[in-house]
């Protein structure tokens, strides 16, 4: 005898209770169809697969950290010379998410932050290491200005704000934003006053410090959203900075005369030799060591919390040649990749890449004025050259120079 209907019908698909679909009551209020139910059951295991398969792929990326080697191999791409500075930074960088990945495994040897500080005159390299270094691992990467940071009170911006612009990088994603990098810029010049006469900022520099410490050594802070100032009604996001990498980077103006002092009190012998001590004065910046730092202004406590010191080389003629035309994204390339998407093969002469290059040492605009020099030489080009016919187009010294001073470039540049 067939079963009679319990009336029951199902709340998800309306389908009423029958022998072959049976309706059974879930709770009071809730009745679901066997078919019903097996929809949902399916649903959830492949949710479930899926979010194993997340944590899996997660988890052999973590794995799949490049080695030290290979990252240096790929700044070598990208950025020429400074190998020392690149070193530190490979290991740096692959010992810190080595700690990052290990974390979930028990373990009592805590492998302490390695934030890094990059020691080097303006336009060196600073920020494109720590750029190409975010792009490789693909994480967020954020860089800020520390002279626009200011302790709470000051006009300016909260300390917390700089990690705003790492939760902007990734749509406010802030498990991504916790294993980001943040690149804090112009750091020599929150020194401390007393410690550096040439500093004339005020004396928020050390209190800036003080703020910076609980970032740099890994801490949960309320971040505001949209940056700048916190206010009371803002919502704020926590973040977790204990996973987050801190490279930080300045010029250190005048630091050679404390690495200098320091040398020549401590290293016997040093400096007597007139010749051999005017070559070691250009190269002082690589013998910098952590008392410099603080000679010049850094808090003991922001020295301690980046521990990875190294330092970049001022940029020679050689260099800035190589920088032209060598990096993958060298500014070259790119005109060339340009103009031969209008079916146009660009073509420099040899002098006309050597003059581009004595401009840049002229104007004292290092490797950032390589670009601000190339552009200023083909705007012509790239307006003219995409209407005509031609199929080379072929930049000489002559042109260069012509270009520069059309441009006016040195009234511009000199007035900077
Ligand atoms: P800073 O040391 O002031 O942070 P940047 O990294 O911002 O300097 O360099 C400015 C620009 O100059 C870069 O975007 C890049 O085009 C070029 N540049 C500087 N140094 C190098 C280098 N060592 N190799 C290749 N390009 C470089």
């Amino acid at each position: 005898m067939a079963k009679k209907s319990s009336g029951l019908i199902c709340s998800m698909c309306g389908s009423p209770d029958r022998p072959d679909n049976p309706v059974v009551q879930v709770f009071d209020g809730l009745n679901l169809c066997t078919d019903c139910i097996k929809f949902i059951d399916d649903a959830r295991d492949a949710q479930l697969k899926k979010s194993a398969k997340v944590k899996a792929g997660k988890e052999s990326k973590g794995e799949a950290i490049p080695k030290p080697k290979e990252i240096k191999e790929f700044l070598d791409q990208y950025i020429i010379g400074q190998d020392e500075a690149k070193k530190y930074l490979s290991v740096a960088v692959y010992n810190h998410y080595k700690r990052v990945n290990q974390e979930s495994t028990a373990d009592d040897v805590d492998i302490e932050k390695s934030n890094i500080i990059l020691v080097g005159p303006t336009g060196t390299g600073k920020t494109l290491l720590a750029k190409t270094i975010a792009r490789l691992l693909d994480v967020p990467f954020a860089i800020v200005d520390a002279t626009v940071l200011t302790e709470a009170g000051y006009v300016g911006e909260d300390i917390e704000s700089l990690l705003t612009r790492l939760l902007q990088a990734c749509d406010y994603d802030v498990e991504r934003a916790e294993k980001g990098i943040v690149f804090i810029d112009e750091i020599d010049k929150i020194a401390r006053k007393s410690d550096n006469p040439s500093i004339t900022r005020d004396v928020s520099g050390e209190g800036v410090q003080q703020g910076l410490l609980k970032l740099l050594e890994g801490s949960t802070v309320l971040v505001p959203p949209n940056g700048g100032r916190k206010h009371p009604e803002q919502k704020m996001i926590a973040v977790d900075t204990k996973n987050i990498l801190f490279i930080c980077g300045g010029a250190f103006d005048g630091i050679e005369r404390k690495i200098a002092s320091r040398l020549n009190t401590h290293v016997v012998g040093y400096g007597h030799d007139g010749a051999g001590m005017k070559k070691q004065r250009e190269n002082l910046m690589r013998y910098v060591m952590p008392q410099d730092l603080k000679s010049f202004g850094l808090i003991p406590e922001i020295i301690g919390r980046l521990p990875i010191l190294t330092s970049l080389e001022p940029l020679d003629k050689a260099a800035l040649r190589r920088i032209l035309t060598e990096p993958k994204n060298a500014i070259v390339r790119q005109y060339k990749k340009l103009f031969l998407l209008d079916g146009v093969k660009l073509e420099f002469t040899e002098d006309a890449l050597d003059l581009i290059v004595s401009k840049a040492i002229e104007y004292k605009l290092g490797a950032r004025g390589l670009r601000s020099i190339v552009e200023t030489i083909m705007v012509d080009a790239m307006y003219e050259v995409p209407s005509e016919p031609t199929e080379t187009f072929t930049v000489t010294a002559e042109y260069v120079k012509d270009k520069l001073e059309k441009a006016h470039f040195e009234k511009t540049k000199m007035t900077e």
